[in-house]
């Protein structure tokens, strides 16, 4: 039977993290992973690449602690001794572990056409402390691994962070998940286009009686994200406990302002419903200046579903690229739901898409209307079923970098809205 995990220390190894030439994210980055399984943290600690200090440092942690998590130093090189050190402590002989070896190889091969060699130094990164866990590195050479020892265990990870993390993901918290008391599940729910108190007026029964889940607002970005957090032994039941909680959420007034849940960004949930429903995009910005275009090509696939856009911002440009009538502007002038819808359709028919977008609206410091004033933005939607304009109120207090960070939010996630209601 294993030992339960309770306590942990994470320790960091690299000269050039005490020098602070590099800021040490991987602690922060485990230190969170923890604390999801309920494992507490009571140290960090950072050694350079000195083999004494570092068997210190480490005899004094798991002295401590049932886990030591320990990043770095287990490159080819010759200082690279985490591992050497920590079988020595333990009083374990470092073997070979061939599937490792192949890996490594393989991982050479790959790079650059199989030109690049394996250098025999990596072969050093293949032997592991006998009777170790190995944790597989598809991002890099050096495997991270697990050492059982009388009270809990030692786990070894490489440093770069790129590699650091995803294996933190995928093997040790899936190695650590047996053996805790409890596991947290949280889940964020994105919403935009409803400002905090609005959200906490409404959920605020639910929030003040949910004990488990937790359910707590945070507010960032013109965006509102309630997290919903659970805890229990296993992962599934903290899931099931989430689930019911979620979904009264949903149902409530709240709900449909939910753009997405855990996809951080609207970007990713818009680029990702339109990959869904096979539905192609345009944009028509004004006062966002391409930034909505900009957002949605900074995500990977952006291209399956984006067509493109234009950036219009004289009177000329949204009649000329667009076709809005000369009329509409004189009539309504260009900060106008007339025009934004124009722009939108026009954008559509222009571009030949499935769904068009567009933005006109004072960004500020100075400009505006007494009608529309400083950060009053229109969005037009446009779709096969026609044209939806929403008027966004965004305080005209804030920056011109905050209104057209807000405004380019809150029409992606009015895309979202439309889509989905028309669905
Ligand atoms: P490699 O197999 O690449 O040699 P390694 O396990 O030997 O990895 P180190 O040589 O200690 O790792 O560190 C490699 C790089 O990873 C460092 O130069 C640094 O950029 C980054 N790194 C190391 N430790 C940390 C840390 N604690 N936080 C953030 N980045 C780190």
């Amino acid at each position: 039977m294993k030992s339960t995990i309770r306590t942990a220390e994470i320790l960091c190894v690299g000269t050039e993290l005490l020098l602070g030439e590099v800021v040490n994210t991987n602690a922060a980055y485990l230190s969170r992973a923890l604390a999801t399984l309920g494992i507490s943290v009571y140290h960090q600690t950072v050694v350079g690449d000195n083999p004494d200090r570092l068997r210190a440092a480490l005899a004094e942690a798991m002295g401590r602690a049932d886990l030591v998590v320990m990043s770095g130093g287990l490159g080819p090189t010759y200082d690279d001794l985490t591992k050497e050190t920590v079988a020595s402590l333990l009083g374990r002989p470092l073997v070979m572990h061939e599937p490792t070896l192949a890996a490594i190889e393989k991982f050479f091969a790959s790079r650059e056409g199989g030109l690049a060699a394996m250098p025999p130094n990596n072969r050093k990164q293949a032997l592991i402390p006998e009777g170790a866990v190995v944790f597989d590195n598809p991002n890099g050479t050096a495997p991270g691994l697990a050492v059982e020892t009388d009270g809990g265990a030692v786990v070894l990870l490489p440093g770069p962070p790129r590699e650091l993390e995803p294996m933190t993901d995928r093997s040790l918290v899936p190695f650590l998940e047996g053996r805790v008391e409890s596991v947290l599940v949280s889940h964020n729910l994105h919403i935009l286009g409803m400002g905090e108190s609005a959200v906490e007026s409404i959920l605020l029964p639910l929030m003040q009686s949910a004990q488990n889940p937790s359910v707590a607002p945070y507010a960032g970005d013109g965006e509102v994200r309630l997290r919903v957090t659970a805890k229990a032994p296993t992962r599934a039941e903290a899931e099931a406990l989430c689930g019911p909680v979620m979904e009264e959420i949903r149902k409530s007034p709240v709900g449909k302002f939910i753009y997405g849940v855990d996809v951080g960004r609207v970007e990713i949930a818009l680029v990702a419903f339109l990959a869904e429903h096979n539905l192609t995009l345009a944009t028509a910005e004004s006062c966002t200046g391409g930034l909505i275009a900009k957002r949605i090509t900074d995500v990977a696939g952006a291209s399956r579903v984006f067509v493109g856009g234009g950036v219009t911002y004289t009177n000329e440009m949204k009649m000329a690229l667009l076709g809005v009538p000369e009329a509409t502007i004189a009539h309504h002038t260009e900060v106008s739901a007339e025009t934004a819808a124009a722009m939108a359709r026009g954008a559509r028919e222009r571009f030949g898409t499935d769904v068009a977008l567009s933005t006109t609206g004072f960004a500020g410091p100075g400009g505006g209307t007494e009608r529309d004033p400083v950060g009053t933005v229109y969005v037009g939607i446009s779709t096969a079923a026609g044209e939806d304009v929403v008027r966004l109120s965004l305080s005209p207090l804030r920056s011109r970098d905050f209104i057209r960070t807000a405004a380019s939010s809150r029409a992606m996630s009015e895309v979202l809205r439309v889509l989905r209601t028309s669905r």
